[in-house]
């Protein structure tokens, strides 16, 4: 059965029937891991590459620092800041499947 939806109200979905949904939920809604300011680029903690998707797979970074993270390494960057970014990225699907279940 289809649902009517008003003009403009969003409906959504599953991350696995949409990765692009997700991703913009991280990018306009978390904040990046260092400045705290949304409007992120987010960044794959397994790269697409090695077979990572979105879901426990994504961190909010500004560009700035998404950059440093690929010029300097994963490690050095996550011991720079004191970041566990495979934690943060599955603290936040969970915050996406609590607000959208
Ligand atoms: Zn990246």
């Amino acid at each position: 059965m289809e649902i009517d939806l008003p003009f403009g109200v969003q409906e959504w979905a599953p991350i696995e029937d949409d990765p692009n949904r997700y991703k913009q939920w991280v990018s306009l809604t978390q904040p990046c891991l260092v400045s705290k300011r949304t409007m992120s680029d987010p960044h794959h903690v397994t790269s697409r590459g090695a077979g990572g998707g979105e879901r426990d797979n994504i961190v909010p970074l500004q560009r700035v620092f998404h950059s440093e993270l690929h010029n300097i390494g994963r490690d050095s960057f996550a011991i720079k800041y004191g970041l566990d970014l495979r934690r943060e990225a599955i603290r936040i699907t969970n915050e996406y499947d609590e607000g959208h279940i």
